[in-house]
């Protein structure tokens, strides 16, 4: 049995697409890098794949028992637990000035007698710290610590008014907690520190005090400017300033934590899902360990918003450790810290951690629960994987489509200008992927997602298409990775404002990526207004699931542009007109040249271009005519020939393929629920049979088919190199181990 590997013989896609075309092998395949096993000596926390955190209060030491707590995580068979050291509360008997240790510790010390009860049951430590906040006591005697508002003021905790917050600039995170790392290092079989709530991957905060406003005198000549406005050249000095402060604090606590033990290490509190501001792509060059603060969802918010996590947080890492916080708890909104979420719910949380590469943190707050039901839930979930651990050993993610996650544009897009959004509408600025991604999920697309900064340098060719949803704040490079990519033959989704500014927002004068669309900008963007339409002006394979229907709905925006090489097009613009009332419902101008889509072709590349926000328009309506052009368009753009993987059959489902340690394993994630958008998850709904079909390179190497949540032996049928089988029925999720 023959096993392809195009990168071992140093052949791109496309070139192993020509070269087997002459020898007769199927022309279709991803590339399969022959990643080799972890060295046996990898850093520890490289090999976890469970992770415990129980959050001490500053009473747990009148009552809590750490034995019957450390039984709990070994039933886990957690590899590592995260346990409150300190930062704002002490839970040892510190003896460092104006580290607060708790009122209730007494005698005890609870952070060693935990640390203790953990490595007797071989389980890895991790102090969980606090950097944020500090009490009065040292307010008053290091006031050069803390964060003032403008008029100088203290900023208090909102909920604990009796702390402090501390400033990221101040000698308390250079000095102050290197001190509290340093002790309990010394003290303690400790392998790693994790700060809760820094830096976080949110807005940029800002400080007025004596230490903020020299640096921002010196380095800006004036001050931070309030708003998110990164069209102003003082905010973009900001920025560099802050990522440089947060990478200068980072490493400093990373040296520090392996002052003692060399693979110990220092993570940071991360997450924010697809919306981010700080530079992901920055964090990756100075953090070993990505850990993701994304515990759970509330409002529409959808469930498939933690997969969407760990293919952000993969983009960046690119294999290196990725952990997602799971809350037990129920941290909808309103937040309850002391009952258990839906078990339902948390079950699927874990099951998309694991499938988009994630290892799991399962988390609870307080030492004496009085509601025990979330600890069977991550006990089934966790030994389950344990009991299966070689298929969650991954290697690398396969994948047939590369969607780039547009970082400047979520972080900055309309931040000035007459069309800004400000406060809770710039979440908007994501709804462009969010609409691309519903729709890759109804298509069960297999894809990764590509930080636009690793454009230039990422291994491209061995997607069949690269998909741009509003990628509209890109640098030089990146246009010009994007351009090269096409003109070697590689495919093209675009949407929107794709190219229309740099990566800060300044205008172009026209899109960098015109000449690949084939378009040219006429004038402004028009919009918002519902009620315009999409004619299809001629037969096309984007457009074959319409029959019955020449109009479409129309995006609710759209860029006025020319093409470049007039021709008819395939779809052209309906103009808005009165949706309301009655009488007045008709077209003004019922035809026009202006197109709505440009589908070119080119060799081997396709490029299909959207003037209009389609997939924003298709996330904010749910209109299936968008969902289905969407889904239409992007598989022509993929080109002839099989994907790596297809499911048939009913259900929302995302589906992820690792090639692991083992063999291959296929995750299916069950969405079809009605708390699919609005959660919490209450039950699930089987849904099944899945019929699968594999067909990449590796696929003709697998003689076992088992799947592991639903336990069985799945018969295998061959048809050339592509393999098919059955899942009978998918409850939750299901992880089908290829070997
Ligand atoms: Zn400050």
């Amino acid at each position: 049995m023959r096993k392809l590997n195009f990168d071992q013989a140093g052949l791109t896609r496309r070139e192993f697409l020509v070269s087997s075309a002459v020898s007769a092998v199927p022309q279709r395949g991803i590339s399969l890098r022959d990643s080799p096993a972890m060295p046996a000596d990898a850093p520890w926390y490289t090999r976890i794949r469970r992770v415990g955190q129980i959050n001490f209060n500053e009473r747990d030491p009148l009552t809590m028992d750490v034995e019957s707590w450390m039984d709990y995580w070994a039933s886990l068979k957690a590899d590592a637990v995260l346990l409150n050291g300190g930062g704002i509360v002490a839970f040892y008997p510190t003896e460092l000035p104006y580290h607060h240790r708790s009122q209730f510790l007494g005698t005890r010390d609870l952070f060693g007698e935990a640390v203790a009860a953990a490595v007797k049951r071989s389980i890895r430590v991790v102090a969980r710290m606090d950097c944020n906040f500090a009490y009065e006591e040292a307010f008053k005697a290091h006031p050069e610590w803390f964060e003032r508002d403008r008029d100088g003021s203290p900023r208090k905790h909102a909920e604990a008014p009796w702390l402090y917050a501390t400033c990221m600039f101040s000698p308390y995170f250079t000095e102050q907690m290197p001190a509290i790392f340093r002790e309990i290092n010394h003290r303690y079989a400790v392998s790693g520190f994790f700060t809760n709530g820094w830096p976080s991957t949110g807005p940029l905060g800002v400080c007025h005090c004596e230490i903020c406003r020299t640096i921002f005198r010196e380095k800006l000549g004036g001050e931070p400017p309030e708003e998110t406005d990164a069209t102003s050249a003082h905010y973009r000095q900001y920025y560099e300033i802050y990522m440089g402060r947060i990478a200068e604090v980072w490493k400093l606590w990373d040296l520090i934590a392996k002052e003692k033990q060399p693979d110990a290490v220092y993570v940071g509190n991360l997450g924010g899902g697809i919306h981010t501001v700080k530079s992901l792509r920055r964090f990756a060059d100075f953090a070993s360990w990505f850990n993701a603060d994304h515990q759970g969802r509330a409002g529409d918010t959808p469930i498939w918003d933690c997969a969407q996590q760990g293919r952000v947080a993969r983009a960046v890492m690119k294999g290196k450790t990725v952990t997602n916080v799971t809350g037990a708890y129920s941290n909808s909104r309103p937040v309850w810290r002391h009952v258990s979420k839906s078990a339902a719910e948390t079950t699927l949380w874990l099951a998309q951690t694991t499938a988009s590469g994630m290892v799991p943190w399962y988390h609870w707050l307080g030492g004496t629960p009085e509601d025990n039901r979330w600890r069977e839930t991550g006990r089934l979930f966790y030994r389950w994987i344990a009991s299966n651990e070689p298929h969650f050993r991954n290697r690398q993610p396969l994948a047939d489509l590369a969607v780039v996650y547009p970082q400047s544009t979520i972080s900055f897009y309309r931040s000035s200008g007459p069309r800004a959004w400000r406060g809770g509408d710039r979440t908007q600025s994501a709804d462009y992927l969010q609409g691309l991604y519903y729709a890759l999920l109804e298509g069960r697309f297999l894809f990764d997602f590509v930080h636009q900064e690793d454009l230039p340098t990422a291994a491209l060719s061995k997607y069949r298409a690269l998909l741009a949803p509003n990628a509209a704040y890109l640098r030089d490079s990146e246009c010009e990775a994007i351009r090269r990519y096409v003109a070697a033959g590689g495919s093209l989704w675009a949407t929107f404002e794709t190219s229309r500014y740099n990566e800060w927002g300044d205008a172009r004068e026209d899109l960098a990526l015109g000449d690949v669309f084939g378009a040219s900008l006429t004038g402004d963007t028009i919009g918002p207004a519902g009620n315009s339409y999409m004619r299809i002006e001629a037969p096309h394979p984007v457009t074959r699931h319409f029959e019955g229907t020449s109009l479409l709905p129309g995006s609710e925006n759209r860029v006025s542009l020319r093409r470049l090489h007039p021709s008819r097009p395939e779809l052209s613009v309906v103009p808005a007109y009165p949706a309301y009332p009655p009488e007045m419902v008709y077209p003004r101008t019922s035809r026009t040249e202006e197109p709505a889509a440009i589908l070119s072709e080119k060799g081997g590349s396709r490029v299909a271009y959207f003037p209009g926000d389609v997939d924003r328009t298709f996330w904010r309506s749910g209109n299936t005519d968008l969902g289905l052009l969407i889904r239409d368009s992007i598989a022509w753009v993929m080109g002839e020939g099989g994907r790596t993987v297809e499911v048939e059959g009913d259900g929302v489902v995302e589906i992820f393929l690792w090639q692991t340690e083992s063999g291959f394993a296929l995750h299916l994630l069950n969405y079809t629920n009605p708390n699919m958008t609005r959660g919490l998850i209450r039950r699930h709904y089987p849904i099944g049979p899945l019929s699968v079909i594999l067909d990449f390179p590796g696929a003709q190497s697998i003689s076992d088919v088992q799947a592991l949540r639903n336990p069985m032996r799945l018969p295998i049928r061959r048809e050339g190199g592509r393999v098919h089988f059955v899942v009978p029925k998918v409850g939750d999720c299901e992880v089908v181990a290829l070997t």
